[in-house]
């Protein structure tokens, strides 16, 4: 970091001295410029009065030679001006352009080092606990209580491993070769089934379900719009101090099925609202970050909204939280 600043701090010392150095040329150029235009009219002037050509300088501003050397003159001037804009504006453009890419490189590596120690400890913790699990059960006899118990930590864990390969295959396969798998889709139930077991791993936080009556079928990818929902709710859980309190809109709208996951959680501020669905992207720093994650759920779930020609934005919720607002086109029946 220090070196960073110490480079940027760097180039902004060369830059500062080309433009000065820049500024400080033009202006030489100019005076000599003029200097050229003056000693050139003495002479000129000088020669043709002993030539007996001019009696006075009065007459010899009026000559044709002179009138020649002072447009060669205003030529120069206007050359040494325009120059000098194109210069400066392609300094600045220049200067412009190096810095955004700069600047979006700086952000791309903080993601890169964000997933990179995120990944590291989504991977191991969960194997850790796997390990930790089939060792205590060689090394000690346990009652049937304790073995479920330990059985049933060992599952979940294999639950976390088994999402979070799934959301990095995911993830890969969008930028490559994804290909919507469509079926016919009751949203209104896919969204039920979902909650049941959102219910389930959540005892604790409330989850509410509005949807208008006769949503129709809808034409998409099954395992994809789970992920989108599952996602969406996972966030409004654990982006939210316990109990949560979820609510799951599904409405049909004259040309939309829009569907809003509203939490009472934390929030998103609006300069991160658009920054959160790139890949890796996760709000503040790793390192003093208490919540687990690997940034690329809202990434996913963008892509596949969009692989349905569908859009997704964030609102504010009031007081506290955020709205996840998805919408779908309608799409024509074929009866
Ligand atoms: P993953 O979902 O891959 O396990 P993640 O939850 O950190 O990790 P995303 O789901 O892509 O990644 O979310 C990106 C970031 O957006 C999160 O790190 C969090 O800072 C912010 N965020 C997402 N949903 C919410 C929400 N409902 N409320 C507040 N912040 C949110
Ligand atoms: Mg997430």
């Amino acid at each position: 970091m220090k070196q960073e600043l110490r480079l940027r701090l760097l180039s902004v010392v060369v830059i500062i001295y080309i433009m000065a150095a820049f500024a400080w040329w033009s202006v030489l150029l100019f005076k000599k410029n003029e200097a050229v235009y003056a000693a050139r009219y003495d002479l000129i002037a000088e020669q043709q009065r002993t030539a007996g050509l001019i009696r006075s300088l009065d007459e010899f501003e009026h000559s044709e030679q002179h009138r020649i050397m002072k447009t060669q003159y205003q030529k120069q001037k206007r050359m040494i001006v325009g120059e000098g804009i194109v210069f400066v504006i392609s300094l600045i453009l220049g200067i412009g352009f190096i810095n955004r890419g700069y600047l979006k490189e700086v952000a791309s590596s903080r993601q890169r080092r964000n997933f990179l120690l995120s990944i590291t400890h989504e991977l191991k913790s969960p194997i850790a606990g796997i390990q930790l699990t089939i060792e205590t059960m060689l090394r000690r006899d346990l009652n049937k209580e304790q073995t479920q118990r330990l059985l049933g930590n060992a599952a979940k864990e294999t639950i976390r491993l088994k999402n979070l390969v799934n959301d990095l295959l995911l993830s890969a396969k969008l930028e490559t070769a994804y290909q919507l798998q469509l079926s016919s889709i009751n949203l209104t139930e896919l969204l039920e089934d979902m909650l049941e077991d959102f219910r389930e791993k959540y005892p604790e936080a409330r989850f509410n379900f509005e949807s208008s009556p006769d949503i129709p079928v809808f034409q998409g990818d099954i395992s994809g719009l789970s992920s989108v929902c599952n996602n969406l709710l996972e966030n409004a859980v654990k982006y939210s101090p316990p109990p949560a309190r979820v609510e799951l809109r599904l409405q049909e709208q004259s040309d939309t099925i829009r569907l809003e996951v509203i939490d009472n959680g934390i929030g998103i501020p609006e300069r991160e609202r658009k920054k959160i669905f790139a890949k890796f992207y996760r709000i503040g720093n790793e390192d003093t970050r208490n919540t687990k994650g690997t940034g690329l759920g809202l990434y996913i779930v963008e892509q596949i909204v969009q692989a349905h020609g569908g859009t997704i934005s964030v609102l504010e919720h009031k007081p506290t939280g955020s709205i996840f607002v998805i919408e779908f086109p309608k799409q024509k029946t074929t009866a």
